[in-house]
């Protein structure tokens, strides 16, 4: 067998050491794969970069880059190995039901009976404890097409107002936060308007790690000159090259937030005429960050006083400058209000809405922002409609072809619902793209609530830790089968190609 690209790519192949430093075989015409180029994108975070799959005979067996404007043909590690996943040996591809009852084994079923088993429980446990005694639990790295019939499913088909997504646990701050400040749950900044600020401040994410393909960007911001600031208490691979690095004490990012608007209020640093026209309750911020002085500050956060001053004056004097923050400021009790302190921040200084500058969340979940807006969560109908608005209720039930005394209203949030779990109110529960029993915390509390469901039903495309649980398991389709469009961290709707 001769080897070149192809055949070291594709197909099963043990590479032999001894052919180091051997000239390399020349390629075959014969030996080449013959392959179709897909253009689709990654599912795997909320970057959603573009590439290329290959498909060869009907089957995905590599990736290509693709030169989309948002990663410029750049993947990351794992955006580089999810074409794996297609053909991944433990994809599941047949239905599992508990035969036996909970003591029983997962056995494989035909789709037939595996349907028919969940139907007719389904139709008996809610005859006897009504609708609300199932709930849809769904996670968004699907397209925004499945994330919309998931909670029409739940919500017409089963009739249940116990419809929510996992994407309560991670960025339900910065969407309440942006509700709040800005009117709607969007902060839309093409990446590559990253590269035109003058100062960026990266709180609360470990950029480089998490998001190497937006990384690029900051890097050329760097090149023009772009001074780059990180808040975070762990010395990040990003706080490592930082020009300056505030190693917070954890939980304490508003007071830091607080105290750099106090600053750049000081040094006469606020965009006046912005902060007069364009937003309300300015001298309510004003007077309640005035406590917040450096000297304050430091044994709060535990970052000196001279860092604060110079952190506020390098972000303030720049004339663009972009706060991007993630997960490490929203995943908190008070994770709303750190959003809003940093956004008050870009507010002061005239930010948001000139190009690279202004302040965003960094979605982490593949479509977390679609999800959203397609009507996944517990209060929220398609389209950011309020499912207790009356006006929003009518549009989508005569959308729906049902009446609107049908359309269920506000039921509980991701981890309430388990709580319901627990207290036998919630008596079986659909899981589709998410694995409870990895990424809810109290792991204990969770495997009880799940085990009591009667059935729990997963639908998923490996056996998950949550599928092992079920009582039905039904196989579900990868990002690389599905055909659709996301919303990625931009706010980019882009298409998914079926590969
Ligand atoms: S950055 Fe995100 S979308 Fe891009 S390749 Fe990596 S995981 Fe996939």
């Amino acid at each position: 067998m001769t080897v070149n690209r192809d055949t070291f790519m594709v197909r099963d192949f043990n590479y032999d050491l001894q052919m180091a430093g051997r000239q390399p075989v020349q390629w075959l015409e014969s030996e080449r794969a013959a392959y179709d180029l897909v253009p689709t994108h990654c599912c795997f975070c909320g970057v959603q970069c573009g590439m290329n799959i290959r498909v060869s005979e009907g089957r995905v067996v590599g990736v290509e880059p693709r030169d989309f404007p948002h990663n410029r043909g750049a993947l990351c590690p794992k955006g580089v190995v999810a074409y794996q996943q297609a053909d991944h040996p433990e994809r599941l591809l047949y239905p599992l039901l508990r035969r036996g009852g909970k003591e029983g084994r997962l056995e494989r079923a035909s789709w037939d009976d595996a349907l028919d088993y969940v139907a007719e429980r389904w139709q008996r446990l809610q005859a006897e404890h009504g609708k609300d005694s199932i709930a849809v639990y769904s996670g968004s790295s699907m397209t925004n097409e499945k994330c919309y019939l998931a909670g029409k499913f739940g919500r017409v088909a089963l009739g249940t107002r116990h419809v929510d997504y996992n994407g309560r646990l991670c960025m339900s701050a910065a969407a309440g936060a942006y509700t709040k400040a800005f009117g709607i749950d969007r902060s839309p900044l093409p990446l590559p308007d990253y590269a035109l600020a003058d100062c960026i401040l990266a709180i609360g994410t470990n950029l480089g790690e998490c998001f190497p393909v937006a990384m690029q960007w900051v890097w050329q911001a760097r090149d023009r000159g772009a001074t780059f600031i990180v808040v975070d208490p762990r010395e990040t691979p990003a706080a490592r090259t930082a020009d300056l690095w505030l190693p917070v004490r954890p939980g304490t990012d508003a007071a830091l937030l607080n105290c750099m608007l106090r600053q750049v209020i000081h040094d006469g640093l606020v965009d006046e005429a912005y902060v007069r026209d364009r937003t309300t309750g300015w001298e309510a911020v004003k007077a309640a960050v005035e406590a917040y002085t450096p000297e304050r500050v430091e044994p709060i956060t535990g970052v000196p006083a001279e860092r604060l001053v110079t952190a506020a004056r390098l972000y303030g004097r720049a004339a663009t400058s972009l706060i991007l923050h993630a997960r490490g400021i929203e995943h908190s009790t008070h994770g709303v209000n750190n959003c809003l302190a940093a956004i008050n921040l870009a507010l002061a200084r005239g930010q948001p809405g000139r190009p690279g500058g202004g302040v965003t969340m960094l979605t982490g979940q593949g479509n977390g922002q679609g999800g959203r807006e397609m009507g996944q969560k517990a209060n929220q109908l398609p389209g950011y409609r309020g499912i207790s608005n009356p006006e929003d209720r009518r549009h989508v039930a005569a959308v729906w072809g049902i009446d609107e005394a049908e359309l269920p209203g506000e039921g509980a949030a991701a981890p309430e619902i388990i709580g319901l779990m627990a207290r036998g109110e919630v008596r079986s529960c659909l899981v589709l793209c998410s694995n409870l029993m990895v990424s809810l915390p109290d792991n204990g509390f969770v495997r009880r609530a799940l085990s009591g469901l009667e059935p729990l039903v997963v639908i998923d495309f490996f056996m998950s830790e949550t599928a092992e649980l079920a009582d039905a398991v039904l196989p579900g389709t990868v990002w690389l089968e599905d055909e659709g469009t996301t919303t990625n961290l931009e706010g980019r709707v882009i298409k998914i190609n079926k590969a």
